[in-house]
């Protein structure tokens, strides 16, 4: 698609670091991705402002990475949909109509995530003005290759910062690592680019030896995903020596709703929670819930030290979660602290929470670790 010779400039909401593999997708089928400043105090103010008081936080965040772009001087915006159960499928129609009560022009474009990899060739399709199946399937690899790197450097990163020698330094080698991969625009640039951004991050001077505790994070996907909405919660516990995992990735979330059954390995996350959450929830209710419900036992059976469940104020899918997981206590004998987050949320207090949960893993660590000697010693 092209304005005046021009090309369109298409800006997505940021959630992570997912606007690496959209605006790869974009640049391959010819289109420029316009990239709004990485969501801050500003955003969430414009976007606040804007929006229905009682509506999650999410889209207050998603509405003001819009007006910024728009601000900025892009074309059209990108927006994903999906028929869920919860507030997520009216997402689009209200940041449709919110853009154009406030007077911007921005053509508003919807991807269905629900039609898999169809539903990307259309919005490419859609978005492009072209009709070039090979490039678009291209185009999609690249983009899904591109989510599965970015989650695994997260991982890295995670182990890498609970351990780290100086302070910092984990991060660092993780930034250049994402600008590698994003320069990448090929298969063979990418294959070359994901060993390059690797050994970037296994730069990092750390004790292999030193004691950490294990956290899983679940909860909303884009809290979980999205470090200014969880006030990068990953790095402050790292911090405190605690290598976490995401229970929701965009990778986990490809492999259940875009990848073709053909090209799966493993149980997925969704299959996986259909088989754990049954004791407890029978069925989808919308959002993340049977996800962050099955994440819990999960998390039980491989015995690590905790788990952390985010969700957005007023969150109906997450607010079920929360309430199913003293019912779980019975059978999953693992520490749980659940966190709410809005606009409101301060920082100071919400780091309290998190050094008591430290704290707390710790202590029932060491204890656990002590029984162990002494029945050791009495065998
Ligand atoms: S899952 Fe919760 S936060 Fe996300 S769109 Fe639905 S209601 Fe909103």
């Amino acid at each position: 698609m092209k304005k005046d010779n021009k090309k369109i400039k298409v800006a997505f909401p940021h959630m992570g670091t997912i606007y690496i593999a959209w605006a790869a997708a974009l640049r391959k089928v010819g289109v420029e991705p316009f990239i709004p400043p990485y969501t801050s105090k500003k955003t969430l103010s414009l976007g606040t402002k804007h929006s229905p008081e009682a509506i999650c936080l999410p889209y207050k965040l998603i509405l003001g990475n819009f007006i910024e772009a728009v601000e900025g001087g892009a074309d059209y915006v990108a927006m994903i949909s999906s028929p869920g159960i919860c507030r997520l499928g009216e997402y689009g129609a209200c940041i449709k109509n919110a853009l154009s009560d406030m007077g911007y022009k921005a053509n508003y474009i919807e991807l269905t995530l629900y039609d898999g990899i169809k539903g990307m060739y259309n919005f490419l399709k859609q978005i492009s003005g072209k009709n070039d199946p090979v490039l678009f399937l291209r185009a999609i690899i690249l983009a899904m290759r591109k989510v599965f790197i970015l989650d695994d450097l997260e991982t890295k990163l995670s182990y890498y910062r609970a351990r780290e020698m100086t302070y910092g330094e984990a991060e660092k080698h993780f930034i250049k690592a994402l600008k590698i991969i994003d320069g990448a625009m090929t298969t063979r640039q990418l294959n070359k680019a994901k060993k390059l951004a690797f050994a970037e991050m296994d730069k990092t001077k750390y004790n292999p030896n030193k004691e950490v505790l294990y956290v899983d994070i679940t909860g909303e996907i884009y809290l979980v995903c999205d470090k200014f909405s969880n006030q990068d919660i990953v790095k402050e516990l790292g911090k405190m020596g605690v290598q976490t995992r995401k229970s929701l990735t965009v990778s986990s979330f490809l492999k259940d709703a875009i990848i073709p059954k053909a090209f799966r390995k493993g149980e997925t996350h969704l299959q996986r929670a259909n088989r754990l959450a049954k004791p407890y929830l029978m069925r989808d209710i919308g959002g993340d819930a049977l996800e962050c419900v099955s994440d819990v036992a999960y998390a039980n059976e491989r015995g690590i030290d905790g788990i952390i469940h985010i969700s957005p104020f007023t969150c109906m899918p997450e607010i079920m979660s929360q309430n199913i997981f003293p019912a779980m206590r019975a059978n999953c004998d693992i520490p749980i602290l659940p966190l709410i987050m809005d606009e409101q949320t301060g920082k100071a207090g919400y780091l309290t929470r998190l050094e008591a949960f430290v704290d707390l893993m710790r202590r029932r660590k060491r204890k656990i670790q002590q029984q162990k000697k002494q029945e050791e010693a009495i065998k």
